[in-house]
């Protein structure tokens, strides 16, 4: 059930038929490569949501692509919004999806640069009292290997590459530029930070310094039929967050101790 195309007569039952639980996909508009459209991720996140609601009723947020994106702020057609900005917006939304009555969000995070930010904004739940519980599960795109079968031929995937291709060619493929796929091994990483990253130290600049053009891994042997085995896998996997969140009454109970506590240590 995508919130916004609902009657508002429709949108109480709705609440109702997906026990308060609404999917909140996030995406950013971001540089895929030369081949995949700006809002890959934003088709892939929508995707799996309307799969998983289907197996298991939500309400899905309208799409939200204000998140952390600065690392392709070089690139043509990036939308980096400051982080405070963000953060405050994506605060902001959660507020508006409880006020009406969602108690239970689910953030299906579509793009890697969100990775921190997911856990950090879970974290900030506690910041004040709220009467609605934030969710993250494991980004679609963490899945194992083992759940979602031997599909790929590619080793590094990262970026725009076998999987993000497949997936596009599955949803969208009037949006895949084939012309546009290099063979010449630019979505292998440069490398440029190695001594730093060999020991685990980072820096903002660390996916520039190994992929500045925003792609990792090769696109070439990309097909539908993998983006579709691998979206069926992902979208039961959300269902079954859904099912768990659905039966969770123990979150909001312990929220709501923590908040009494706080208020009076
Ligand atoms: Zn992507």
């Amino acid at each position: 059930m995508r919130w916004e195309e609902l009657t508002g007569d429709q949108f109480p039952q709705a609440v109702e038929k997906a026990q308060g639980v609404c999917l909140l996909p996030l995406s950013c508009i971001e540089r895929h490569g030369h081949h995949l459209p700006l809002n890959t991720d934003l088709l892939i996140a929508r995707e799996v949501c309307r799969r998983a609601a289907e197996l298991e009723p939500a309400v899905i947020y309208p799409d939200f692509f204000y998140t952390q994106i600065l690392e392709a702020r070089h690139t043509p057609g990036c939308i980096g919004l400051e982080p405070d900005l963000f953060l405050r917006l994506l605060e902001a939304v959660c507020r508006e999806i409880a006020r009406n009555g969602l108690k239970k969000i689910v953030l299906v995070n579509g793009h890697g640069g969100n990775d921190s930010l997911i856990y950090f904004f879970a974290q900030c739940q506690l910041a004040s009292r709220r009467d609605y519980v934030v969710y993250v599960p494991p980004p679609p795109y963490h899945l194992q290997e083992a759940e979602s079968g031997p599909i790929w031929e590619t080793t590094v995937d990262g970026h725009a590459g076998e999987r993000e291709t497949s997936l596009i060619l599955a949803i969208r493929p009037d949006l895949v530029d084939h012309a546009a796929l290099p063979a010449d091994g630019e979505g292998n990483p440069l490398g440029r930070l190695k001594p730093l990253r060999d020991l685990g130290i980072s820096t903002g600049i660390w996916w520039y310094a190994d992929h500045p053009t925003h792609y990792c891994g090769d696109g070439r042997p990309a097909t539908a039929e993998k983006g579709e085995r691998w979206l069926t896998v992902a979208s039961q996997a959300l269902a079954r967050v859904i099912r768990a969140v659905k039966e969770d009454k123990e979150t909001q109970r312990l929220q709501d101790e923590f908040f009494a506590k706080m208020e009076r240590p």
